[in-house]
């Protein structure tokens, strides 16, 4: 065997047959991208302070990179394959030293020699997996060119067999910190086999509050992480993420704890000095470099990521208490807002949203929860040209209650969002029975319907049974959508609209110009009519650029056939402006309030005569 002391002789990578082998080995320890662990880090700092070294590092060579599991005094959590001095190591059964990197041929012009950490001295002894195969070493560093005798070579490898030991003992659950305890400042606490999260941060808690220190737990989702799952199998998936949560850890010696809390949530513990506000930038600080590209195994990638938090011991002193509040208080957030922090106000608004919920279902099926008609008018001649009907809810306990503020609590509810969605399309139907019935012309029922109704399968022939059974076409049913809750998938969306035209269904996009407009929705969705938003319209009589701004959402839809319907038309100015614009229909105040059903019969009976 050529002997690597030899300055002459290059690394060998092994055969492609080793490799794989080596490889595989290292895959079947399961350790690259863990935390840190004490009993590695221990064998470390121990070879640091027996050779007297500023530098000691338990490293693992991946396929084209060196991984270090523990690193004294070194501040790369890893360096590129080809310019790791074990490289050597690995395919040396001996201890591997270089005495002056500076003199050796092969490393004078290493860009660890050249540059940080410039090394000079280097000595190093292989790592094996549990069959043999080299996976990584054991090295300790110098600033400075060195000899290393006999004993040290011995002492090095007993260091090397220790580390081998315990890789035999298997890996520690990854992403836990070292045992409980409270070493230089920092609050540090190793996981116990099969320990849950919430032990886990009730550990640190108790930790924290013996030693005076402040806790902000840190609820974070990366909302962007089912589409970097599309693309990626599981098992690289789990090692990106992996890869990602170590960079945090690496990178933030106050963030004590971070683990997955579900599929797309991680919990994560910081400790912090003074004020809530110093916590909150420490989170956001943190999210910064949470949402930077993460590079790993040829995949790039950006995670995009919101967060809420709660803070220890000011909010709760239990970790179920305080991830529950972290999380409340990451609901509460707005796109692009800094880390949502709880307060008390979130808890009472939550208990409020939790009570709705309950008592929806209730008003269902009690009548307290009904439907307001709010007429809509041809601005050609005035006629009446139909209705959309507007959820109403008066509960007794709570009173009045806007659809503003339940609508977006029951669309996260499958259940009930459908029941209501149900209750309004039978409201509707069955009145255009009636009307079908006495009048000629009836008027069209407009109903809203929250856009993931469109991706349930049955959705278009739930709607035809209940036009069946009430023996009413379709013709004058009228479905609002909103482009926000549309997925942008156009192709499911079309589909859906496409067999509800087939029963006579038109579909109106709603809410156009409140700030989630796109062209796209106009010219690729089989839809009849451009409903645009009260932000718009109501400031037409107030400055030129509305009115320039309205006018271009009308002409743009009637480029592509579209009517236009204005709605919260509250003044005879704005209406005149609307019909002057050839915008074809109003809704609003002005003409008409969302009325009781007896009410709008009246208005149809009326038109009729
Ligand atoms: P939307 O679909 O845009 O409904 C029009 C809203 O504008 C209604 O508010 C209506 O009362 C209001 N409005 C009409 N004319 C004027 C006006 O001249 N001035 C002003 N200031 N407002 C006017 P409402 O009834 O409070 O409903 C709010 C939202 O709640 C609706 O907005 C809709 O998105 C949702 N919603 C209401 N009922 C239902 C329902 O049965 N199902 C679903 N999924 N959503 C509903
Ligand atoms: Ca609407
Ligand atoms: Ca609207």
């Amino acid at each position: 065997m050529t002997d690597p002391q030899d300055p002459k002789v290059a690394p060998s990578r092994g055969s492609v047959a080793d490799e794989k082998l080596r490889r595989a080995e290292l895959a079947g320890l399961d350790i690259l991208d863990t935390g840190p662990e004490e009993r590695f880090d221990r064998i470390a700092r121990l070879a640091a302070l027996i050779f007297d070294t500023p530098t000691a590092l338990i490293s693992f060579i991946d396929h084209d990179r060196q991984w270090f599991k523990a690193r004294i005094g070194f501040n790369l959590c890893e360096t590129s394959r080809d310019e790791a001095f074990c490289r050597y190591t690995l395919a040396y059964a001996q201890v591997f030293v270089i005495e002056d990197a500076s003199i050796d041929p092969r490393f004078r012009d290493n860009p660890l020699v050249v540059g940080y950490p410039y090394i000079r001295f280097y000595a190093g002894r292989a790592i094996r997996g549990p069959t043999g195969q080299p996976v990584g070493s054991l090295c300790v560093i110098g600033h400075n060119p060195r000899g290393f005798d006999d004993r040290s070579r011995e002492i090095l490898r007993e260091l090397a067999l220790w580390v081998e030991a315990e890789l035999a003992r298997g890996v520690e659950e990854p992403g836990r910190l070292a045992r409980t305890s409270h070493e230089g400042g920092r609050l540090v606490a190793t996981a116990d086999a099969g320990e849950t999260i919430y032990e886990h941060i009730d550990r640190l808690l108790g930790v924290a509050a013996k030693a005076n220190h402040r806790l902000a737990i840190l609820h974070m989702r990366v909302d962007n992480l089912p589409e970097f799952k599309l693309v990626h199998d599981a098992g690289r998936a789990r090692r990106f993420i992996g890869r990602w949560l170590n960079n945090l850890r690496n990178r933030n010696s106050d963030l004590i704890y971070i683990d997955r809390l579900s599929e797309t949530a991680f919990i994560g513990v910081i400790d912090y000095c003074g004020s809530a506000d110093a916590a909150r930038r420490r989170c956001d600080a943190l999210r910064a470099q949470a949402v930077q590209e993460t590079r790993f195994d040829n995949i790039h990638f950006v995670f995009n990521t919101t967060a809420g938090m709660s803070l220890f011991p000011d909010h709760a002193s239990s970790a179920a208490e305080l991830v529950n509040k972290a999380r409340l208080a990451h609901s509460t957030r707005r796109w692009g807002d800094r880390t949502a922090l709880f307060t008390p106000s979130i808890a009472l608004r939550s208990q409020r949203h939790s009570l709705l919920q309950e008592r929806f279902e209730t008003a269902l099926l009690d009548g307290s929860l009904y439907f307001h008609w709010q007429p809509i008018f041809g601005n050609a001649g005035r006629t009446l040209v139909g209705f959309e009907l507007l959820a109403r809810w008066y509960d007794a306990q709570l009173g009045a209650v806007s659809p503003n503020e339940f609508i977006p609590l029951i669309d996260r509810q499958e259940r009930l969002r459908r029941a209501l969605v149900m209750n309004a399309i039978e409201t509707a139907v069955a009145q255009l029975a009636h009307w079908q019935q006495h009048h000629d012309d009836p008027p069209d029922v407009a109903i809203n319907i929250p856009g993931s109704e469109f991706y349930r399968e049955d959705f278009p022939d739930l709607v035809a049974s209940v036009l069946r059974r009430h023996d009413v076409s379709g013709a004058h049913l009228v479905f609002e959508l909103t482009e926000r809750s549309l997925i942008p998938s156009f192709a499911a969306t079309a589909e859906t609209m496409q067999r509800l035209r087939q029963i006579g269904i038109r579909m109106a996009i709603d809410d156009f110009g409140s700030g989630y407009s796109s062209i796209a929705y106009l010219t690729e969705l089989p839809i009849s009519s451009v409903k645009i938003d009260k932000s718009v319209v109501q400031q037409i009589d107030r400055a030129a650029q509305h009115y320039r701004l309205m006018q271009s959402i009308v002409d743009l839809a009637h480029g592509q056939n579209l009517p236009t319907v204005a709605e919260g038309v509250e003044t005879r100015a704005q209406l005149e402006l609307v019909t002057e614009m050839h915008c074809e229909y109003t809704q609003g105040f002005f003409l008409g309030y969302p009325q009781p059903l007896a009410q709008a019969d009246a208005l149809v009976a009326q038109q009729a005569s």
